[in-house]
């Protein structure tokens, strides 16, 4: 078989009780997502397939910010963002300011596919999740104690974004991320998640997701930077992530963390902050499920 590799992560930030306290909790999580979706690649499955099915797993996990579990915006209401791109036609599909459906990485999908646009927001995405069938829920479902507190503090370890990555066997690649986006930010506030080229993107060469703080990861354009570096610079994969994450071309100083699959099968990863929940199984099988910066005490 064609070589298949498949990369996973939920959020990147800084560390906090509640990330030691759910420890196994989140590494079970990742390890169950990532099997699930190397599963279907091993099926034939194609990455496009692969990267909303296991984003939607991510989703429906209430420890993660997207879908159940999302961040609270200032107001204490959610509102989700997601996109989804295919590397090999070139297609994408992302909506924002999502309210009530339960899965968003299946109405960007649904964008791509089904309308000639490639980004809905607000009332618009709720119609076209309304017109698909989508399965909604009531605005409580999608709010957890661990969001609430948050707010309450004024914090926003919330980082908790997911995404996916993955190469399929015919050498297609995709690439999904979901969001609840970040803790007490203004009504309306879109990120970086459901940003074609900032935080997901895909092309014939890698394709990638980021997370952490959204504003950082749109003005450097993240996701498509890696594309490039590898397209006309011929970088690695790893050293291209590295790069970037580096290379942060901002005064803000914030976190941020990105993965990333190339072409053969290649997993890279890259994170400036103390932590970035991952899962990834690259082109020869390798399991590696991860949540601190290598050599953290807490492994
Ligand atoms: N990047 C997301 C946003 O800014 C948040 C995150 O990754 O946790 O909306």
């Amino acid at each position: 078989m064609n070589k298949i590799a498949i990369a996973i992560h939920g959020g990147a930030g800084q560390n906090s009780k509640f990330i030691e306290a759910n420890y196994k909790g989140y590494m079970e999580g990742l390890k169950t997502a990532v099997e699930h979706g190397h599963e279907l690649l091993i099926n034939g499955a194609s990455a496009l397939d692969v990267v909303e099915a296991t984003v939607r797993i991510l989703e429906d996990n209430p420890l993660f910010n997207a879908g159940k579990g999302s961040a609270l915006n200032s107001e204490g209401m959610v509102e989700m963002d997601a996109a989804i791109m295919d590397g090999h036609l070139l297609a994408a599909g992302a909506v924002s300011m999502v309210t009530q459906v339960k899965n968003p990485i299946s109405l960007a999908r649904k964008v791509m596919s089904n309308t000639k646009h490639v980004h809905i927001a607000g009332y618009g995405a709720l119609k076209l999740a309304e017109l698909n069938s989508l399965e909604l829920m009531p605005n409580d479902y999608f709010i957890v104690e661990r969001q609430i507190n948050e707010l309450k503090e004024e914090k926003s370890y919330g980082h908790g974004t997911v995404g996916c990555v993955a190469l399929d066997s015919r050498g297609n690649m995709a690439s999904a991320t979901s969001t609840g986006g970040l803790s007490n930010s203004l009504p309306g506030r879109v990120g970086d998640s459901c940003m074609i080229g900032a935080g997901c993107y895909a092309n014939a060469h890698c394709a990638s997701s980021c997370t952490g703080d959204g504003e950082l990861i749109i003005i450097n354009v993240i996701a498509h930077k890696v594309a490039a570096l590898l397209e006309l610079k011929g970088m690695p994969l790893q050293e291209a992530c590295d790069y970037v994450i580096r290379n942060l071309e901002n005064p803000i100083n914030g976190d941020v963390g990105m993965i990333s699959v190339d072409v053969n099968g290649n997993i890279g990863f890259s994170f400036n902050c103390d932590r970035m929940h991952r899962a990834s199984i690259d082109h020869t099988g390798e399991l590696v499920v991860d949540i601190y910066q290598t050599g953290h005490s807490m492994k």
